[in-house]
């Protein structure tokens, strides 16, 4: 079977990725590190503005998949928005030099602070997620001056049938307004003149593999679009969330294309611009987690393969019993094949990356843990003081360190022993 990244390849035996060797990145920028496919980054993007060019539309690529600076840049140049979660987001996304008022602010906590911050930078809509925030983010604007335009995040209580973690439209999720109640707080939000009434949001979920969820959601927000519309409520954009999902394994997700046909065909030519938030899908596939062997352990029940890598590098084994490919940077014809789970020096039985895949190995053997580009490095932490992977960007033959390897130096200095005199 072919690798779930398009631009995986092996070549005499040897990983590549784009035209870069898998063993000089791990020979120059050392291991674990994350490195990311900037052409299949564009290649996801474009799925998606080709798959919307019949109507008006904007793709919002969701932050927290991956945010690294450069990464950000690469979407920001193709004309990208971004979805954001927090104030830091914000403030990366400005960093990598995206525009303000192509983002959207998600999330069911907003403090007072990010609602400043967002309203000074000037992004193009709140999504809010609750009737509370509805009075904070007006008595905010209205205290600094300024008008803030919002839309509301609905929920509207179908089942996408993933994993519970990344369900999010369902009514006992946190997430949303409940959507029979949507109706009364856009009238609400409509006679606050602090507040500009400007969209309407709804996400599910995450990694669905059908269009029909998705398209049954579509189907409701526009009806309440249409309500909205004849009570004398214009929205400017509607937003169906992100979700696609990727093949890890054996799945076999639609294309964008596929994806977005039925909810297309229904949208026919509505003039609202027609906004989606996808993360995964943008650069779950355009990346891996290069990563070498320790050593082996052959036990008499089961082969482990002890690696440098860890689930504070790349937690969704450990959160989700997630699955990604493990393929050897180079093959080996001599080695025994066995099987082996792959695991990290971490202090936790629940320190997997992979479980039960027929390997040949020996000590030092560089592995790639694929479709890592989405909830990897933005998951990862410093458990056990283990510093943050390095993160390189390749295109074509080129490769850029978008992050360095974090030190132990780097993650003390933070910290205070305790001084004497306390
Ligand atoms: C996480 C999230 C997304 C992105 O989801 P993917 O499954 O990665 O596409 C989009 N919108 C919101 C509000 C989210 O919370």
């Amino acid at each position: 079977m072919s690798f779930p990244i398009p631009t995986l390849s092996r070549e005499q035996g040897e990983l590549r990725l784009e035209d870069v060797a898998l063993n000089d990145i791990a020979a120059r920028f050392g291991t674990p590190t994350f490195v990311y496919s900037a052409r299949a980054m564009r290649e996801a993007y474009a799925a998606y503005a080709e798959a919307l060019s019949g109507v008006p539309s904007q793709v919002c690529y969701a932050v927290k998949a991956n945010s690294n600076l450069a990464v950000l840049g690469l979407f920001a140049r193709l004309g990208a928005g971004f979805d954001i979660v927090s104030g830091g987001e914000l403030a990366r996304v400005l960093a990598a030099g995206g525009q303000a008022d192509r983002v959207v602010f998600s999330g069911v906590g907003k403090s007072a602070a990010e609602i400043e911050q967002a309203l000074s930078a000037g992004i193009q809509c709140f999504n809010i997620e609750s009737r509370a925030e509805l009075a904070r983010i007006a008595a905010i604007a209205s205290r600094l001056g300024r008008t803030a335009p919002v839309a509301f995040r609905v929920n509207p209580a179908v089942d996408p049938k993933t994993h519970p973690y990344i369900s999010t439209g369902l009514r006992s999720n946190k997430f949303g307004v409940d959507f029979d109640e949507a109706f009364e707080l856009y009238r609400e939000a409509a006679r606050q003149p602090a507040l500009r009434v400007s969209g309407i949001a709804c996400h599910i979920g995450s990694q669905l593999l059908d269009p029909a969820p998705v398209a049954e959601a579509a189907e409701k927000v526009l009806g309440l679009v249409d309500r909205l519309s004849d009570e004398g409520i214009a929205l400017d954009h509607i937003d169906l969330g992100g979700g696609l999902g990727i093949r890890y394994d054996d799945e076999s997700p639609p294309s964008v294309a596929d994806y977005l046909a039925p909810l297309l065909a229904r949208y026919g030519t509505r003039r609202e611009t027609l906004c989606f938030e996808p993360g995964r899908s943008l650069v779950g596939n355009a990346g891996l987690l290069l990563t070498k062997v320790e050593l082996l352990k052959h036990g008499v029940e089961k082969n482990f393969a002890v690696v440098d890598a860890a689930m504070n590098d790349l937690a969704r084994p450990a959160l989700y019993d997630a699955y990604h490919a493990a393929v050897p940077v180079s093959t080996r014809a001599e080695a025994t094949t066995r099987r082996y789970d792959i695991v990290g020096p971490i202090c936790e039985s629940g320190d997997f990356l992979a479980r039960e895949r027929d390997l040949a190995l020996a000590d030092g053997d560089l592995i790639a843990l694929l479709s890592a580009g989405a909830y990897g490095m933005t998951m990862s932490s410093n458990y056990n003081t283990r510093p943050r992977a390095a993160e390189v960007l390749v295109d074509g033959s080129r490769t850029f360190v978008a992050r360095d390897r974090e030190t132990v130096a780097s993650l003390l200095r933070h910290e205070h022993a305790l001084p004497s005199d306390f």
